[in-house]
C-alpha cells in the first residue's frame, strides 16, 4: 500500500497485529483474492522465543507459499521423548514417540519466533494485495456495514472485517465487546537457548518435574531451546546465577543427556497465564491466535492452534467475498473453532495441574496414560494424531 495518509482507505479486511498469526492470515487471505491491510508495528521479539510448528502447520504454510525453512534457522523434530522426573511413587515409564511411526520424516520444525515473523513479513511485502502499515491500531468504530480502523497517527481504513491478531492484550477484542476468562499459574517459564555437546539428533526431550515440564527442543545444529517451568521465585533465582552456575544447573536437570551445555543466548522469565475469549467473533471482528487463547507453553499448542484459526478463516472467508464481515461468516468461524480451542485449553490446563498436584489419582492417570502409550501401538498412534492435529482439517 503506497501512502498510508490518503484516507479513508477501503480494504476487504484489516488485520491488527504483525505477529505470526497476523502475517499468516494476510498471506492466506490475499491468495484467495481479498484486499488486505495489516497494521504491523515493528516488534521486538526476545531471541529465546522459539515455537515448535507441527506438521499440519507446516503443510498449511507450504500451501500458501509461506514456508521457507532455510530462512528460519530451525531444526526438524524427529522424535519426542517424555521422562517422568516427578519423583512420585507412581512413576511413568520413559516414552519416545518417533515421527517415522506415523510415516513422517518429522513431527514438525522448531523455529525462532523472530525469524519466522521476519520471513512471513518479507513474503507478505511481496504480495500485491497486501498493504503493510507499520503502525498500531488506536481505535475502531463499528457500524452495521463497515468497521473504521484508525491508526495512532490518524490514518483511517474502512473495511468489512477486522481480524484481531494483536495478541493477549488485544484492543480489537475489547472494542468488539468480547469478554475473556483469565487465569494464572503458580509458575513462570524460564527460556533461553543452549549449545550442547552431544548432537540432539532431532529429539526433543520433556522432563516432567513437580514444578512443570523442563523441555529441551532442537535448534540448528547442536543448539537447543529450553523452556523450563518452575515456581516464580526459583526462576528468578536461576536468572540471577552466573552463566557457569546456570549451565551446571541446566546440565544436572537434563541428567547430562546432551553432555556439556552452555547458554548461548539471553535468559528471560515469563509469568505463566491462560486466557480464553468467551466468543471468537462479534461485531465485524474475529479473533485469532493469542487474542483468542493463551496457553502455558506445554505440548507446542499455542501457535499451532493460532494457525488453525487462520486456516479456518481461509476456508470460510473466500465464500463471503462480498462481505467477509457478515453474520454468516462470523457464525461459521465461531462454530468452526469452538471445540478445538476449548478442548486444547482444558487438556493443557489439566496436564499442568496434574504435575503440580500432590493428589495420587492425578499421578496415576498421567502415568497410566504414558504406560499405555509405551505398550499399546494403537494408543500411541491416537496420542500422536491428537498431538499433531492437522491444520488443513481443523477439528
Ligand atoms: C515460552 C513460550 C514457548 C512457546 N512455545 C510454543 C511452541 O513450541 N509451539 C507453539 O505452537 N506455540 C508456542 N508458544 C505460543 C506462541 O509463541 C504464541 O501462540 C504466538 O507467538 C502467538 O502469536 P500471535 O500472532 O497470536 O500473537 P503475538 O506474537 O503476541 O503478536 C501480536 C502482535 O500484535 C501487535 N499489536 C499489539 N497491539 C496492537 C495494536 N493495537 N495494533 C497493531 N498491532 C498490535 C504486537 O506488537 C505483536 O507484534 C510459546 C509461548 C511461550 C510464551
Amino acid at each position: 500500500m503506497p501512502d498510508a495518509r490518503e484516507t479513508p482507505r477501503k480494504t476487504d479486511i484489516c488485520i491488527c497485529g504483525g505477529g505470526p498469526t497476523g502475517f499468516a492470515a494476510a498471506i492466506a487471505l490475499a491468495r484467495s483474492g481479498l484486499n488486505i491491510a495489516i497494521l504491523a508495528p515493528p516488534a521486538k521479539i526476545p531471541a529465546a522465543r522459539t515455537a515448535a510448528l507441527l506438521d499440519g502447520s507446516i503443510r498449511f504454510l507450504q500451501g500458501i507459499d509461506a514456508w521457507v525453512p532455510e530462512d528460519l534457522d530451525g531444526a526438524a523434530l524427529r522424535a519426542m521423548r517424555l521422562i517422568d522426573d516427578t519423583g512420585s511413587l507412581i512413576r511413568a515409564p520413559e516414552v519416545t514417540f518417533h515421527a517415522s511411526e506415523m510415516g513422517l520424516k518429522a513431527f514438525g520444525h522448531n523455529v525462532p519466533n523472530s525469524r519466522l515473523v521476519a520471513s512471513l513479513r518479507a513474503i507478505a511485502a511481496g504480495v500485491e494485495k497486501i498493504g503493510i502499515i507499520e503502525e498500531r491500531a488506536a481505535d475502531i468504530k463499528l457500524d452495521d456495514e463497515t468497521a473504521r480502523v484508525f491508526t495512532e497517527t490518524g490514518v483511517e481504513l474502512s473495511t468489512r472485517l477486522v481480524i484481531a491478531a494483536d495478541g493477549a492484550k488485544s484492543l480489537a477484542r475489547t472494542i468488539a465487546g468480547i469478554d475473556v476468562q483469565n487465569w494464572s499459574y503458580p509458575q513462570s517459564a524460564l527460556i533461553t537457548t543452549l549449545s550442547v555437546e552431544y548432537p540432539h539428533g532431532g529429539v526433543s526431550t520433556e522432563f516432567h518435574t513437580r514444578s512443570g515440564p523442563f523441555t529441551l527442543v532442537p535448534l540448528a545444529p547442536n543448539r537447543m531451546s529450553l523452556v523450563w517451568m518452575q515456581a516464580g521465585d526459583r526462576a528468578r533465582q536461576a536468572m540471577e546465577m552466573s552463566t557457569d552456575e546456570f549451565d551446571r544447573l541446566v546440565e544436572r536437570q537434563a541428567q547430562s543427556i546432551h553432555g556439556r551445555m552452555q547458554v548461548d543466548g539471553e535468559r528471560a522469565v515469563l509469568p505463566l497465564r491462560g486466557l480464553l475469549a468467551k466468543q471468537f467473533a462479534a461485531n465485524r471482528i474475529v479473533l485469532v491466535g493469542e487474542a483468542a487463547h493463551v496457553f502455558p507453553p506445554i505440548g507446542a499448542q499455542g501457535l499451532n492452534l493460532g494457525l488453525r484459526d487462520v486456516a479456518k478463516l481461509a476456508d470460510i472467508l473466500p465464500r463471503h467475498k462480498k462481505d467477509p464481515g457478515c453474520e454468516a461468516a462470523l457464525r461459521a468461524y465461531q462454530a468452526g473453532r469452538q471445540l478445538d480451542v476449548r478442548s486444547r485449553t482444558y487438556a493443557v490446563d489439566l496436564f499442568n495441574r496434574s504435575l503440580l498436584s500432590s493428589f495420587v489419582p492425578a499421578h496415576l492417570l498421567r502415568s497410566g496414560g504414558l504406560s499405555l502409550a509405551s505398550t499399546m501401538p494403537a494408543f500411541r498412534q491416537f496420542l500422536m494424531r491428537r498431538g499433531l492435529s492437522d491444520v488443513s482439517t481443523p477439528v
